[in-house]
């Protein structure tokens, strides 16, 4: 385009306020916030003048400005915030909220959230209460552990530790234990910003407890483990058990503390994963201090849960980060009503929706994909996409369990006019938007993750795209 074609379609844009003198703002500022009509009015004339500036041959009549308008009041207006269904198959996906509350404490948010409430006030007394209390009691039941307090998250509770009891001085850490999480949290820069001094020993693959005892000195503050929790070490390799490492800090006088990561209560092989310790196991090793996230395989609420000795946590409730660390009363209301719920093991797998998604049966998943494949092969004869079910695996997530895959069942959708890519972002833009995965030029729809309501949502969803 010349310079003086896009000078004309420059001054053939209609103005703010020629706009909003339209019948089609007008209606849309009956039901709107004005400024949320100016502001979309605004976006859309400013890209609208930038796209002609850059040569764009795009539409810019009047009617088609009024149409973008109209679709961008609408996304402002939209909640950012807003459920997706989760097609991936990915149980905890921290992308996709982690995990699904339990009813129990749905409830509770809704009755704790409503009204006042003695979040720091203490009932019997009469006087200023301790927000720490709430979840202490029944973690301690639950766990075994002499003291806990609960904190933002995990990150949160592993900072608070160190900077609590290494300020300035050395943490052993296994060179096999390096994590990173997604999300830039790394143990060595954690460790930077709590203000201790991390000592790495051993190998990536193998660590000894001769390496462990060989860098202990004056300056030594405590003896770490952390959970690899997303990615394995395999081959030649050694690794020194929390049993053993508390023997050395016991003989030394170390605090030992172990970042579990996840932190499960129950034991997950009967459901095909690996053995991993439980929580009260955990505990049960002597381990001075346990951290771990309340919204990975725990299923509850974001939280970091820190269980240990009497002294150790009563130092960290002390410490003045501790103030910008805390939880609110909705953290502790969900986590208080989580957590009760592993007083018996079989009504967590019963409640807990991360766990009952996890230990659903193989045949139940198999029924569901039959179903929702059923489902959308009513579609079929509009052409374009066939349905069918397949065998795949799911993972766990959250950087829980690496490397471990639960068997499940998928509806594989195959076009033979669009692309798994474009039909995966169709998808995706749609409300709620549909996650599922491309694989092989497929878009897999894993049923182990899906929610009751989600099949009659998938078939709108693939009626409109079809229809469209
Ligand atoms: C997930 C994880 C964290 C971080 O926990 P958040 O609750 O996400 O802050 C820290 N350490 C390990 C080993 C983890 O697996």
């Amino acid at each position: 385009m010349t310079n003086p074609e896009i000078q004309n379609r420059l001054r053939l844009l209609p103005g703010v306020d020629q706009l909003l003198r339209t019948e089609p703002i007008v209606a849309l500022l009956a039901e709107h916030p004005r400024h949320l009509v100016l502001n979309a009015i605004r976006q859309v004339l400013e890209e609208t003048r930038a796209a002609i500036l850059a040569g764009s041959e795009d539409e810019s009549n009047p009617a088609e400005l009024l149409r973008l308008c109209a679709e961008r009041v609408d996304q402002l207006s939209q909640y950012t915030l807003q459920p997706v269904i989760n097609a991936t198959g990915i149980v905890v996906h921290t992308n996709l909220g982690r995990s699904l509350l339990p009813r129990p404490a749905l409830e509770r948010l809704d009755r704790i959230g409503r009204g006042y409430n003695n979040l720091e006030y203490d009932v019997r007394q009469g006087r200023r209460g301790s927000r720490y209390v709430h979840a202490e009691d029944i973690l301690r039941e639950i766990t075994g552990a002499e003291a806990a307090l609960v904190v933002n998250n995990n990150a949160a509770a592993v900072l608070l530790v160190l900077g609590t009891i290494a300020p300035g001085l050395e943490v052993i850490v296994s060179r096999g234990q390096m994590v990173e999480i997604g999300g830039a949290f790394r143990i060595p820069d954690v460790m930077a910003a709590s203000g201790a001094v991390l000592r790495e020993v051993g190998c990536t693959n193998r660590t000894h407890l001769r390496d462990y005892e060989a860098a202990i000195n004056e300056r030594t503050a405590m003896l770490l483990k952390v959970h690899c929790s997303n990615y394995r070490i395999v081959g030649f390799t050694a690794e020194v058990s929390l049993k053993d490492l508390v023997a050395l800090g016991r003989g030394r006088g170390l605090p030992v503390m172990e970042d579990l990561g996840s932190g499960c209560f129950v034991d997950l092989s009967p459901f095909g994963l690996y053995r991993e310790p439980t929580v009260r196991e955990t505990v049960q090793t002597g381990v001075d201090v346990v951290t771990f996230s309340g919204d990975k395989l725990l299923g509850g609420p974001q939280a970091g849960i820190i269980l240990g000795s009497r002294d150790i946590v009563q130092r960290c409730k002390k410490n003045p980060l501790t103030r910008a660390l805390r939880v609110d009363k909705m953290t502790l209301a969900a986590l208080e009503a989580t957590l009760r719920l592993y007083r018996d093991q079989r009504e967590a797998l019963n409640q807990v929706p991360t766990l009952r998604m996890i230990s659903v049966p193989l045949e139940t998943l198999r029924a569901r994909a039959e179903n929702l494949s059923a489902r959308l092969a009513r579609l079929e004869p509009r052409g374009v996409c066939t349905f069918a079910i397949e065998e795949s695996v799911s993972q766990v997530g959250g950087g829980s369990l690496p490397a471990q895959d639960l068997p499940t069942w998928v509806v594989a959708v195959r076009s033979s006019q669009w692309s798994a890519a474009r039909l995966e972002a169709a998808l995706r833009r749609r409300k709620p938007p549909l996650i599922g995965r491309i694989e092989a030029d497929r878009l897999l729809m894993d049923v182990r993750t899906l929610a009751d309501e989600d099949p009659p949502l998938i078939e709108a969803a693939f009626a409109a795209l079809l229809t469209a």
